[in-house]
């Protein structure tokens, strides 16, 4: 079955779906941006949970419960922090919304949402970001059909444009 893939425009903490992705830091015990937002709505019992999962590496992706929060789960990923785009940034990247896409199918989430990971405080250039989330989600190869849909939440007019641009581009391509 082929994977569903939109574009909304909103705040991801209040999506009703199965899997928000948060894009967090190292520790995984909250910061600022789309981090701290999802904590602040998923209430105290998220930290207390991300304490136990003693961090996550640059790349690498983990589960939690959403709490207080519309969807049932939060898949944390740490993205990679711009350095001028010959530190592996683009690799990196790529390999978290991988990595949530593997824990999605693993939970047999059906629909997750994913923010702009690492395009706000760690400063990747938005458009370049947008292509390699889009095209990672693409190239997805799913064994059992989950992710059934992937909903790429833009926070701002400028990222739904980006999205909308590339998106119209991916597809016509096919
Ligand atoms: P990073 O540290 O990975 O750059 P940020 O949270 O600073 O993470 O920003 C990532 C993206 O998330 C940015 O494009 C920002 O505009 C967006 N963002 C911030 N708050 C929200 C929110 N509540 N819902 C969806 N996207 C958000």
């Amino acid at each position: 079955m082929k994977l569903d893939i939109k574009i909304l425009r909103g705040d991801i903490t209040q999506i009703h779906c199965d899997a928000i992705v948060n894009a967090a830091n190292e520790t995984l015990l909250g910061g600022g941006g789309v981090d701290g937002a999802i904590h602040r709505a998923a209430g105290k019992e998220l930290l207390e949970f991300c304490r136990k999962l003693k961090g996550c590496r640059t790349g690498q992706a983990k589960i939690s419960p959403g709490f207080d929060l519309k969807a049932k789960y939060v898949i944390h990923t740490v993205g990679p922090v711009w350095r001028g785009g010959d530190k592996n940034e683009q690799a990196l990247l790529r390999s978290c919304y991988q990595n949530c896409m593997k824990i999605a199918e693993e939970n047999k989430i059906a629909v997750m949402a994913f923010p702009a990971i690492s395009t706000g405080v760690y400063g990747y250039p938005k458009e370049q970001a947008a292509e390699t989330a889009i095209s990672a989600v693409n190239a997805y190869k799913s064994k059992n059909g989950f992710p059934r849909e992937v909903l790429f939440v833009c926070y701002s007019k400028g990222d739904e444009a980006i999205y909308g641009k590339l998106l119209g581009f991916f597809s016509a391509g096919k």
